[in-house]
């Protein structure tokens, strides 16, 4: 066995999983040395919102269900103003990748401490980043005061997502993991957990497609989110993610669906590059050709859009993309040129085969 030297920095957070693990907010509240929790979630959730409500008991401090994507800073503002109201000293972030940006926002804007309840797959909760646009602007950064004191995972309160944003979000999770096996910063414990979790996930995405109450399989799929989230948290990502920061950004394209119909065609652009990435995933999806052709061909068996155009990207608006990306030097295991790029985003513009 060879061993590259690295290095690795574990992040101070905890994981409580398990059906039913909502229920034990109080004492994850508890270990935190916090009183009263407010409760975050976008309006279309506020249904699982109470159910953390009804965990907490006397300790929920009510609702804030006004979280958005991207984390407008008036949102942000409105919710520290609220929990100051309501005299909650923590907040429980709950739902997916907006609510618990909001959570993360908070905490870097009032300091109050956050636990969040993920209930989609896209890893937010597992990473020090946070977003926050000021007149109309994303800025982002890094910090470990936005990292939740707990994350709790409860796999029961995924059976409501339906199956395209099960789809799609499990596609978004395999990117952080893909990206982290050829990352700058890559090492050997890190490595472990990106090939487990796209195992675990490319195993129960169609279970869940086929069954969204398939218990099995919904664990299975959270279990594979923490370890691609705790991927996403400990390394630098690469052209796979910047691409669809830019495409997201600039296209106003949802997030998930954008990171599963690109990854294939990055990972066809890097994986000759990097054979330990390469086998690490060939392992990891039973395949022994390619691992980008096995995940478009996941990506086609699945209920997600099979192309950029799809999601109404026109062919002109791509030139724009290409000079952002070019615009910002990043890590990347094969140079990034712009003919290599063009090739890139005109095959996910067309859903064109992977080879
Ligand atoms: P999201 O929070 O908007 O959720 C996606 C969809 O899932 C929404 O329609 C939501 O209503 C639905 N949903 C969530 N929970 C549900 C449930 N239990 N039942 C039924 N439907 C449910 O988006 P997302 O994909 O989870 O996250 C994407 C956002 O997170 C983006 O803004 C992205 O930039 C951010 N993000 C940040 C980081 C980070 O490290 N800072 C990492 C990943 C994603």
């Amino acid at each position: 066995m060879t061993v590259s030297n690295f290095s690795y920095q574990a992040l101070p957070m905890r994981v409580a999983f398990g059906d039913g693990a909502v229920s034990h907010l109080p004492d994850e509240l508890d270990r935190a040395g916090h009183m009263r929790a407010l409760v975050l979630c976008t309006p279309g959730q506020t249904r699982i919102a109470q159910i953390a409500v009804a965990a907490l008991g006397v300790r929920s401090a009510g609702v804030f269900d006004a979280a958005r994507m991207h984390v407008p800073v008036e949102t942000v503002s409105a919710a520290i103003k609220y929990a100051s109201e309501v005299d909650a000293d923590s907040c429980v972030a709950i739902g997916g990748g907006s609510s618990i940006g909001l959570g993360k926002a908070i905490a870097l804007e009032s300091g109050l401490q956050i636990i969040a309840v993920p209930t989609t797959y896209a890893g937010s909760e597992m990473t020090p980043i946070w977003g926050l646009t000021r007149n109309g602007r994303k800025q982002t950064g890094r910090d470990s005061v936005v990292l939740p004191t707990s994350v709790v995972y409860d796999p029961q309160l995924t059976t409501s997502l339906t199956s395209e944003i099960s789809a799609a979000s499990g596609l978004n999770a395999i990117a952080h993991a893909v990206e982290a096996l050829y990352a700058p910063d890559a090492s050997p414990v890190i490595s472990l957990m990106a090939e487990e979790g796209v195992r675990a996930l490319a195993g129960a995405l169609p279970a869940i497609v086929d069954n969204g109450s398939d218990r099995v399989a919904r664990r299975a799929a959270l279990y594979g989110a923490w370890l691609c989230g705790a991927c996403l948290g400990a390394t630098t990502m690469s052209l796979h993610h910047k691409l669809c920061h830019v495409l997201g950004g600039s296209l106003n394209l949802p997030h998930a669906q954008t990171h599963a119909i690109v990854l294939p065609y990055v990972l066809a652009y890097n994986e000759v590059h990097t054979p330990a990435a390469k086998a690490a995933l060939q392992r990891a999806l039973g395949v022994d050709y390619a691992p980008s052709v096995a995940l478009r061909e996941i990506v086609t068996r699945l209920p997600i859009p099979g192309s950029l155009s799809a999601l109404g990207v026109r062919s002109e608006q791509l030139q724009s993309v290409i000079e952002q990306v070019l615009a910002s030097p990043y890590a990347n295991p094969t140079p990034v040129e712009i003919e290599g790029l063009r090739d890139i985003l005109h095959r996910a513009l067309r859903g064109a085969a992977v080879s």
